[in-house]
């Protein structure tokens, strides 16, 4: 593998109308310029991902990822990146505009397998829209059949690049110009209609979204001699929750919401109680897979609202930890989470505190 990705983050789009450059502002659930990075990664097409930026990026704890600082136009930060890269042994590079998050890893990969006859590689659309431009104070019809919007991740041969960019002294918008001023071939392939620029405010809002909900239910008995674990971590109590696994019940209700949203039958089918293997396993490893599974299939939570139904222990008590471990094993922020109390009157087995309860309702958000 002997790709390298160039995405670039240091424009300061001025139609974007925000002291928080647009790179860096919330965008579905993450930072904007996150989409295109977290894609590269789960492509597993890139040795080396560099980010181009003129902020400095804390918190990306991945080795292959590095920051660099960027020039003041597009085409001298691409300059700085491939001088940054030059003495690194890299056959390939992908270009890629931070502004445009929502292109598809298949995308990536169409274009990588173009490249093995090509040196250059461009995804392009066509437009409906009717087209007129504008010569000696005239407007002139402009047939659109002949028009090619270039998008990126464009991709190029790293040498034949370097060398074009190198001797580049004119500002341009986007490599495939610099090898179209310099009468190099370029592949063209079909882009995608969601992988537009975000420029101003409204195209956060362009792409539709879906919402799916689902709800969960969970009951343990509680015996003395097993240790309490409740969303994922150990709470001080005299019993623990009964179980083929560590009992943990909102866990259990939180995995079958999002197992109802994602419309994935149960927790029962996927880990079946009579599967000695899975004897005593631990919640979140139950869990981490199905996160894994909602990522990849590009649905986001939106929140999670939880009933612990029990006697004790006392929920106003445990709430806090609990809901900032729920945080890190959904990976949302706790202000995305509720966590309720909800005692029976001292009403059945509940009431005489030997089993708890839980139900959660999960809401996912899915983009298309
Ligand atoms: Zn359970």
């Amino acid at each position: 593998m002997t790709n390298c990705f160039i995405l670039l983050a240091a424009g300061k789009g001025k139609r974007f109308k925000s002291n928080n450059p647009k790179q860096f502002t919330n965008y579905i659930n993450k930072p904007l310029f996150m989409h295109s990075v977290d894609k590269a990664l789960e492509s597993r097409l890139f040795k080396s991902i560099i980010i181009v930026s003129n902020i400095p990026i804390k918190n990306i704890r991945n080795k292959s990822v590095k920051v660099i600082k960027g020039g003041k136009e597009r085409y001298q930060s691409t300059q700085k990146a491939l001088n940054f890269i030059k003495n690194r042994k890299f056959k390939n590079v992908f270009i890629h505009d931070a502004a445009r998050p929502n292109f598809s890893i298949k995308l990536l990969k169409k274009l990588n397998a173009n490249l093995k006859k090509n040196n250059a590689v461009v995804p392009f659309i066509k437009t409906d829209d009717s087209t007129k431009y504008v010569k000696n104070n005239k407007i002139h019809n402009l047939n659109r059949d002949n028009l090619l919007f270039t998008q990126t991740p464009q991709c190029f041969d790293l040498k034949s690049l370097y060398k074009l960019s190198n001797s580049n002294k004119n500002i341009v918008t986007d490599e495939a110009s610099l090898f179209l001023n310099n009468n190099k071939k370029i592949k063209f392939i079909k882009g995608e209609e969601n992988n537009f620029k975000i420029t101003t405010k409204s195209d956060l809002r362009k792409l539709n979204v879906k919402n799916f909900y689902g709800i969960g239910f969970d009951i343990h008995k509680l015996i003395k001699g097993k240790k309490l674990y409740l969303g994922g971590i150990k709470i001080p109590f005299h019993s623990g929750l009964q179980g083929h696994s560590d009992g943990d019940v909102i866990l259990h209700a939180i995995i079958d919401g999002l197992l109802g949203a994602m419309r994935k039958k149960d927790i029962g089918t996927l880990y079946p109680s009579n599967k000695v293997k899975l004897k005593n396993i631990r919640s979140p490893n139950m869990l981490s897979p199905i996160m894994k599974t909602l990522n990849k299939e590009g649905y986001f939570i939106n929140n999670v609202d939880i009933n612990l139904i029990c006697e004790k222990p006392k929920v106003s008590i445990i709430r806090k930890k609990i809901i900032t471990s729920l945080s890190n094993l959904l990976s949302i922020n706790k202000d995305q989470i509720n966590l309720k109390g909800k005692t029976v009157e001292k009403i059945g087995l509940i009431g005489k505190e030997k089993a708890i309860a839980c139900e959660a309702i999960v809401a996912l958000n899915y983009y298309a």
